[in-house]
């Protein structure tokens, strides 16, 4: 028979793992626990909350992954306890780097997109997940807490757009522009492929601001940045305003015969659109010129080399009378 003061203990201490279980209950942030063998300990109230799914679905299984996700697959505590967490990268929109010894002390932070079947709307939680481990260092636990990000995500999402987007046109901005040609050079080189490039500006634009006023300039500046949006299709090509009436189109892949096709295409689209410009001496609708260049990247060139070039044949098109696409001369020393 057990002595009256082990039966106290016993009791004490059952009476605090209640309270615990309780306190844990109504944490307000949603979490749960999982036993060594992955099955659920405790689901909290906040846990049913923002999954939709109970504690009584839940507990004393193995299929927790239903809040969160459509089909089964590991969660983050599950791969702790499992001792699995080098699939935490294929699994995890975006995660900490801990080593393995902070892993033990610590546990993992990811983050991810859940598809949250139940509420049925998509959410980007945070995701703590930390061991726990008996006098003897044994695991008997994983603890799982869980923190909607959406909002500040979509926010993040947001700004990311407005930072690489021009205000005006909604087109790629200048520093999307440079960043773009940057890693695309790298790319063309990498690949030991032709990496073309449309410098564009349009005609006796500061008269049309004179004839129109600004908000007439702005509006055609939509325009024609729609226009050429409309003609690049391919996914790899980037449509940016370069500056005040400066656009640029950057095509990977694209040889000069193409690009100059290209130019033609956009240049005629502008011209189809008609838009009265009655200041302009090279027709009576807005137009404009375009300077084509290409390059075959390689570590004897550098992208402003491309720019230039594109750059230089566009003064030859203004100065061989507007309206036109020129094509560069081949460019010395990183030419096809
Ligand atoms: P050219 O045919 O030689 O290109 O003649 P241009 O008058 O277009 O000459 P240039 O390209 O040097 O002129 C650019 C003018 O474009 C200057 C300014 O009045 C106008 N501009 C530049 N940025 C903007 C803008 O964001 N909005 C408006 N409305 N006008 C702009
Ligand atoms: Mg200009
Ligand atoms: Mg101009």
């Amino acid at each position: 028979m057990m002595a009256r003061n082990q039966i106290n203990k016993n009791n004490q201490e059952d009476g605090r793992l209640d309270f615990s279980v309780r306190l844990m209950e109504h944490l307000v942030v949603p979490t749960f626990v999982l036993d060594a063998d992955c099955r659920v300990l405790i689901w909290n109230r906040a846990c049913e909350r923002l999954t939709g799914v109970r504690a009584s679905e839940v507990i004393g299984t193995r299929e927790h992954w239903r809040g969160f996700y459509d089909a089964p697959r590991p969660c983050l505590a599950d791969l702790i306890a499992l001792g699995r967490t080098e699939e935490i990268d294929a699994l995890y929109a975006d995660h900490d780097h801990a080593g393995e010894d902070a892993v033990t002390a610590h546990g993992r932070r990811a983050e991810n997109w859940c598809v949250m079947p139940q509420v049925g709307t998509r959410l980007y939680l945070a995701i703590d997940a930390g061991p726990i481990y008996d006098e003897s260092g044994t695991l008997v636990a994983v603890v799982e807490t869980l923190r909607d990000m959406t909002v500040q995500k979509e926010a993040q999402a947001e700004l990311e757009r407005l930072a690489t987007r021009d205000g005006l046109t909604g087109i790629a901005n200048r520093r999307c522009f440079d960043d773009t040609l940057n890693t695309e050079w790298r790319r063309a080189s990498r690949e030991s492929r032709a990496l073309s490039l449309l410098m564009i500006d349009v005609d006796y634009f500061k008269r049309f601001n004179d004839t129109y006023g600004h908000q007439g300039g702005d509006e055609c500046l939509r325009q024609v940045a729609a226009a050429m949006s409309g003609v690049v299709k391919r996914a790899s090509d980037a449509v940016a305003r370069y500056g005040g009436e400066e656009f640029s189109v950057l095509m990977p892949a694209t040889e000069p015969e193409g690009a100059l096709l290209v130019a033609e295409r956009i240049r005629a689209a502008v011209e189809a659109l008609r838009l009265p410009h009655s200041g302009s001496e090279v027709a009576n609708h807005v137009t404009i010129s375009i300077g084509v260049a290409s390059a075959h990247a390689t570590n004897a060139g550098m992208p402003a080399g491309l720019v230039a070039a594109a750059d230089a044949a566009l003064y030859r098109a203004k100065h061989e009378g507007r309206n036109r696409a020129v094509l560069a001369a081949p460019l010395d020393g990183i030419s096809a």
